[in-house]
């Protein structure tokens, strides 16, 4: 508490980038956090790169943004991840709203995104987008693909609203969000395309997940039953319903979930070839599931 209040105490107005940033560092270690945050979040807030940082670094930090530097540093001493503080995050190099309604994209999703858009045929496709939050899959595809039809589900309003912004944001004017527990609200529709990033932690893994990611990402968007692996067994379910005859199924995964995972599939969608892949750190990641022919 003391070291907070010594920070706040010091006279913000007259430092330059160095020292808030030693002064950030130092604060964020003693606490045993992450100093590399500071930097991040200087970077974000200043508008300078790493490089620009050291150019300028004898330079006094203005006003506004040394006073929403010194209120992140203590946030991120509370363990609030830096994307909540700025209120947004990067995903596939463009900017999305984020708030502690929505999960913060990960880049193993950016590679699950990249396929999809690889193995896009030429023609327009429909695609629904399980489980949206931020509606990060949603709009990617729906940018990349401006004459394909999107339908991106959420169980949770509040993430839809964030969605909905980020839609606004891009003017996307083919993806349509809609209030859905799974495909409960979807009505003999049937898709080109079925992908989801669905919840899939189970609950006692809390003890090796990262303090930030605990206490401020929301649980609606972390957590399944059955280790995990409810969202599969129910989406598999029903998906063969929801595809068109030429249609596939994308969704991620945990790295550890693969031979269940595939036993689900088996049981369930067994006219489906499935394929996995890894993501860049060699993990088990996502999977296509697409009908063979006969
Ligand atoms: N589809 C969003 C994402 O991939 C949200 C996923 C989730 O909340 N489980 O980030």
């Amino acid at each position: 508490m003391t070291k907070l209040k010594n920070w706040s105490k010091f006279k913000v107005e007259r430092l330059n980038y160095s020292n808030a940033l030693k002064r950030a560092f130092l604060m964020l270690k003693q606490q045993n956090k992450y100093p590399e945050d500071a930097q991040y979040l200087m970077e974000e807030l200043s508008g300078f790169n790493y490089t620009q940082l050291q150019l300028h670094r004898n330079e006094i930090v203005p006003g506004d943004i040394i006073h929403k530097f010194r209120d992140g540093i203590v946030r991120l001493g509370m363990d609030e991840p830096v994307q909540y503080i700025l209120g947004y995050a990067y995903f596939m190099d463009k900017t999305f709203t984020v708030n502690e309604n929505t999960l913060i994209p990960r880049q193993e999703t950016e590679e699950m995104v990249q396929r999809i858009i690889s193995d896009h045929s030429n023609k327009k496709q429909s695609i629904l987008d399980i489980g949206t939050g931020s509606g990060i899959i949603a709009i990617n595809l729906a940018l990349t693909f401006p004459g394909d039809d999107i339908l991106a589900t959420d169980i949770s309003e509040d993430a839809l609203k964030v969605a909905q912004l980020n839609a606004d944001n891009y003017q996307t004017n083919n993806v349509f969000f809609k209030q859905s527990d799974l495909f409960k609200e979807i009505n003999n529709e049937r898709f080109d395309v079925i992908v989801s990033n669905p919840p899939y932690i189970s609950l006692d893994e809390k003890k090796i997940m990262d303090p930030s990611v605990i206490k401020y990402e929301p649980d609606l968007a972390l957590y399944g039953d059955n280790n995990g692996l409810e969202f599969y067994q129910d989406i598999t379910k029903v998906a063969d319903q929801y595809l068109n005859i030429d249609g596939s199924l994308y969704m991620e995964f945990g790295y550890h979930q693969k031979s269940e995972i595939k036993q689900i599939f088996d049981d369930n969608m067994p006219k489906y070839q499935v394929k996995f892949y890894k993501d860049i750190n060699g993990n088990d990641r996502y999977l296509k599931a697409k009908k063979e022919r006969v």
